[in-house]
C-alpha cells in the first residue's frame, strides 16, 4: 500500500507551534471566559461560544488531513446542519440521497421544508440522472450508508458547480485516509467524527472543511450564533484519536478486504456488498476515487432471524448501531426502517487481529 504523507505530517504538526517547555500534546482548555482587558482582538479568545484553544488544535489537525480550513461541531448532524442552514434560503432547492443516512432527510422534511426549502431525493446509484440545474445545494454521500453504492465525486461536483450550486460531500465512512472529496471538487466536506475518526465509541463530534472563505465564514457564524459548539473535552479526545487514525483505518481496511475475499460465494449469504470486490457495481470507480475500499460491508442473510443469530453467535462482533469503532460491530439495518432486505447486516470491521476476526465471522456464519 502507498504510504500517505499526511500521516507523518499530522503527527508532527504541533511541533511547528511549540515553544520550549510546551507539552507535545495540546492542553485541554476548559473555559467559558478568558482574560480580556481592553478591546477584543481578532485571534484572542474572548468567550467560550466563539473560541477555544482545544478546538483550534483539533481544527488544525483536521485541516491538515482534509487539506482545507475546518470547523468542529458537536456531532456529524451538527456539521451537516451547519452546511445546510448556512447555504439554503427560502425558495432554494436541496437534493439529498434517498438511500443515504436517513437523519438529513428527516431534518430537511421536518425543518427545512417549513422554512420554504424545496427538498428532492435521488438514489445514490443513479444520482447524476436528471442533472443538477436549479439546485442550490446537493448533498452527496459516498459510499452510501447502508447500501454502499458510490457517486462519482469529480463528475457530480463539477456538474453541480457548472449549474451554479454548492456540493456537500459526507466523508464519514472513508475519512481523509480513504477519500479526498475537496480534491475532487466538493465545495464543502462534512463528516461525523463519531465514527472512525474518533474510533473508540466514546464520543460524538463532527466537522466541516472548505476552501471557500465565504462558506467557511457563514458556517462559523452559524456555529457561534446557534451555539452548536463542541465540548472541549470531546475535541481533545478526537485530537488524540486522530493521531492513530491512519493505523486504525489501515488495519480495518486490510481486515475488511481479507474478510470480503473469504466471504465471496459463501452459501449462507444471499448477497455481499463491498466496494473492494470486483463484483461491486461501482468497483472501478472505487479504485479510482478511494485510496482504500473502506471497512464497511453489507451481508445479506436469508432472514431477519438468520441475521440476528449470526450477530449473536460471533464473539468478535458487538451488536450496536453506528460504525467505525475499534470493535467490529454489526446490526440489521431494517430495524431502523432502511429500505434493505430483512436479513441485511451492515458490518463495520474493527481493529481485531485479522485472522482471529475472519475465523470468528466464518464460525458464526456456520451457526
Ligand atoms: N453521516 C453519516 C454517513 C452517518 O452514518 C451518520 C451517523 O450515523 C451521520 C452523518 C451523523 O453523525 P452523528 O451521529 O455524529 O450526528
Amino acid at each position: 500500500m502507498t504510504e500517505d504523507p499526511d500521516a507523518a505530517r499530522l503527527l508532527h504538526l504541533r511541533g511547528a507551534v511549540l515553544a520550549k517547555g510546551d507539552p507535545l500534546a495540546p492542553p485541554l482548555t476548559l473555559a467559558s471566559m478568558f482574560h480580556l482587558p481592553g478591546d477584543p482582538e481578532p485571534g484572542v479568545p474572548g468567550y467560550g461560544r466563539g473560541d477555544n484553544p482545544t478546538w483550534e488544535a483539533l481544527e488544525a489537525a483536521l485541516a491538515a488531513l482534509d487539506g482545507a480550513p475546518a470547523l468542529a461541531f458537536p456531532s456529524g448532524m451538527a456539521a451537516i446542519s451547519a452546511a445546510l442552514f448556512a447555504t439554503l434560503r427560502a425558495g432554494d432547492r436541496l437534493l439529498l440521497p434517498s438511500d443515504g443516512y436517513y437523519t438529513p432527510r428527516v431534518l430537511a422534511a421536518r425543518f427545512l421544508k417549513a422554512l420554504g426549502v424545496r427538498v428532492e431525493t435521488r438514489p445514490t446509484a443513479r444520482f447524476a440522472v436528471g442533472g443538477f440545474d436549479g439546485f442550490r445545494c446537493v448533498l452527496i454521500e459516498t459510499p452510501s450508508n447502508p447500501g454502499l453504492d458510490l457517486v462519482d465525486i469529480a463528475t457530480v461536483t463539477g456538474a453541480v458547480r457548472a449549474a451554479g450550486g454548492i456540493s456537500v460531500v459526507d466523508n464519514t465512512a472513508m475519512t481523509a485516509f480513504g477519500q479526498r472529496p475537496l480534491d475532487l471538487g466538493a465545495d464543502i466536506l462534512v463528516a461525523s467524527d463519531t465514527k472512525a475518526a474518533s474510533g473508540h465509541s466514546d464520543l460524538l463530534l463532527g466537522h466541516v472543511a472548505t476552501r471557500d472563505d465565504a462558506l467557511l465564514a457563514a458556517m462559523r457564524e452559524w456555529r457561534t450564533l446557534s451555539g452548536s459548539i463542541p465540548g472541549p473535552f470531546e475535541a481533545w479526545l478526537l485530537h488524540r484519536s486522530l493521531m492513530t487514525l491512519e493505523l486504525r483505518f489501515a488495519r480495518m481496511c486490510d481486515s475488511a478486504e481479507a474478510l470480503a475475499a473469504r466471504l465471496v460465494g459463501h452459501p449462507k449469504l444471499e448477497a455481499l456488498s463491498y466496494p473492494g470486490l470486483a463484483s461491486h457495481p461501482h468497483h472501478s470507480l472505487a479504485r479510482r476515487q478511494m485510496a482504500r475500499p473502506g471497512f464497511l460491508m453489507g451481508l445479506t442473510l436469508a432472514s431477519a432471524q438468520a441475521a440476528e443469530e449470526f450477530i449473536a453467535a460471533c464473539p468478535l462482533i458487538a451488536p450496536a448501531t453506528s460504525f467505525g469503532g475499534v470493535h467490529s460491530t454489526a446490526e440489521r439495518r431494517a430495524r431502523w426502517g432502511d429500505a434493505v432486505p430483512p436479513g441485511f447486516v451492515r458490518l463495520s470491521v474493527g481493529t481485531e487481529p485479522t485472522g482471529a476476526l475472519i475465523a470468528a465471522v466464518l464460525a458464526a456464519l456456520e451457526g
